[in-house]
């Protein structure tokens, strides 16, 4: 039995985000902009680790990908040929009482405004194209039109050739790319979830035609194990298949991994089989021949395409929910029953891995600290901090999902050792300075 989606979940992390730094309404002091957000000093930790394992699993650990970083700004014929000109439109009704809008495939009931409660009140849908357009150099008007990539896809199939002869690597390769997209969604919404500015974390998998259904199911399985690696729970991840009519305009088999967000099961990554249908497009439009000889087989083919595409900033917003709790607890020192809350995120996840906290600001103490520091920042994302009581600041670490938070005690002077506490069992060890690294090391490699 999956667990039940927990609706209260989502304002507590809402509010933990902001008041912990992770994540911020863009242009706040003006009234903000759009559910577009920016990303705090904790949350750029987070996003940038999110990004850094996914590129470790696809790229570091494998000899068989490489790497792309393709412009964001990209010219009409790259979208007239991908076909997203034509189809990458989503339904759009009007309500006709309120004048809101929405996307038809989204409503609970398509028959009912979720705003105003109307019944019958929509348009007829519209497609709406979610691309976002804009003029390259002072003059606006044809010829100078571009567009913001709404997928980073195409910069891989576009780049084709151009990584085949650079690279040495045959089909079954992979080109990966982690970037910002960009798509006019019409009803943004559930905090970073959908947004119209967002990352992605793609890889298109080449192969041959025939082995496409064998990788297909590989590249399944690999996704859903990664976020189970990083310590999401089996029961809150689900692979989902696309039925018929859900299937994009490229595709002849996808599925979504889906987790279970406070509002219900919903996406973080699609693995498609593209097939051979973007080479094609772009061969047929450039006019460049985007195939390869397999001289083993001594035949030419155009490679199928697999495609595992993530979101990063949505990803990092399920570790995030994944890693929530509550729990109550004897304060620490005092033995007093508290709550507290705690992120427990794995720890290649978590933003800082240990906090320096010497115990008091007095001058004495922060020699050892530096020392301490010093001796972490090489090797590890630290948090420094020093004021306030010491439980607060624990629990200030809990809410960032610190594992580890390094206390230098007035005995530290005279021992040169330091206390080190353990983000989920609150034990605490006591430990040399010099012995320091060699104690943090297996716990957080
Ligand atoms: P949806 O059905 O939710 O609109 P999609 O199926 O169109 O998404 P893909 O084109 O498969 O999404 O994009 C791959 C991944 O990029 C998604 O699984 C998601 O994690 C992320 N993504 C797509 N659109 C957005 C968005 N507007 N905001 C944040 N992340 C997004």
């Amino acid at each position: 039995m999956p667990p039940a989606p927990d609706p209260t979940l989502f304002d507590k992390v809402v509010n933990l985000c902001k008041r912990r730094g992770f994540v911020f309404p863009s242009a706040e002091i003006y009234g903000g902009f759009r559910s577009t957000y920016d990303y705090g000093p904790v949350g750029v930790l987070l996003l940038r680790n999110v990004k850094e394992e996914w590129w470790r699993s696809m790229v570091q650990l494998r000899h068989d990908v490489v790497g792309l970083d393709a412009a964001i700004l990209s010219p009409p014929a790259i979208w007239e040929a991908s076909g997203h000109l034509q189809n990458f439109t989503d339904p759009l009704v009007d309500c006709r009482k309120c004048r809101e809008r929405f996307r038809l495939d989204k409503l609970d009931d398509p028959n009912e405004c979720p705003n105003c409660h109307a019944k019958g009140s929509f348009t007829e849908a519209r497609h709406f194209n979610l691309m976002f357009k804009t003029y390259a150099g002072p003059v606006e008007g044809t010829g100078a039109e571009v567009y913001l990539r709404p997928e980073t896809a195409q910069g891989m199939f576009v780049n084709f050739k151009n990584v085949l002869e650079t690279s040495r690597k045959r089909p079954p390769f992979g080109i990966a790319q982690i970037g910002k997209s960009f798509r006019n969604e019409i009803t943004p919404g559930n905090f970073v979830f959908r947004t119209r500015e967002f990352e992605q974390m793609e890889m298109e998998y080449f192969v041959p035609p025939d082995e496409a259904e064998k990788w297909y199911e590989y590249w399944c399985d690999e996704r859903l194990r990664w976020y189970v690696d990083l310590g999401i729970r089996e029961d809150q991840l689900r692979l989902r298949a696309h039925d018929e009519e859900e299937l994009s305009h490229y595709s002849s088999a996808t599925s979504d991994v889906e987790f279970l967000f406070p509002w219900g099961w919903d996406e973080l990554e699609g693995i498609a089989n593209r097939t051979d249908y973007d080479l094609r497009q772009h061969a047929q439009a450039s006019g460049e021949s985007l195939d390869y000889f397999d001289p083993a087989l001594g035949e030419r083919y155009v490679p199928y395409v697999i495609e595992p595409a993530a979101g990063a900033t949505r990803t990092a917003m399920a570790f995030l929910m994944a890693a929530y709790d509550e729990e109550e607890v004897a304060r620490e020192g005092q033995g007093q029953g508290e709550s507290r809350t705690v992120l427990r995120f794995h720890h290649r996840i978590a933003p800082y891995k240990v906090a320096v906290l010497p115990l008091s600001r007095k001058p004495e103490l922060q020699e050892p600290a530096n020392e301490v520091l010093g001796l972490l920042q090489p090797h590890y994302m630290c948090d420094y901090d020093e004021t306030q009581a010491i439980g607060r600041r624990y629990r200030r670490q809990d809410e960032l999902g610190t594992p580890y938070c390094v206390t230098i005690d007035f005995d530290t002077l005279d021992d040169r050792a330091v206390t080190v506490r353990d983000r989920d069992s609150m034990a605490q060890d006591r430990v040399q300075i010099d012995a320091l690294l060699d104690h943090l090391e297996p716990k957080l490699s």
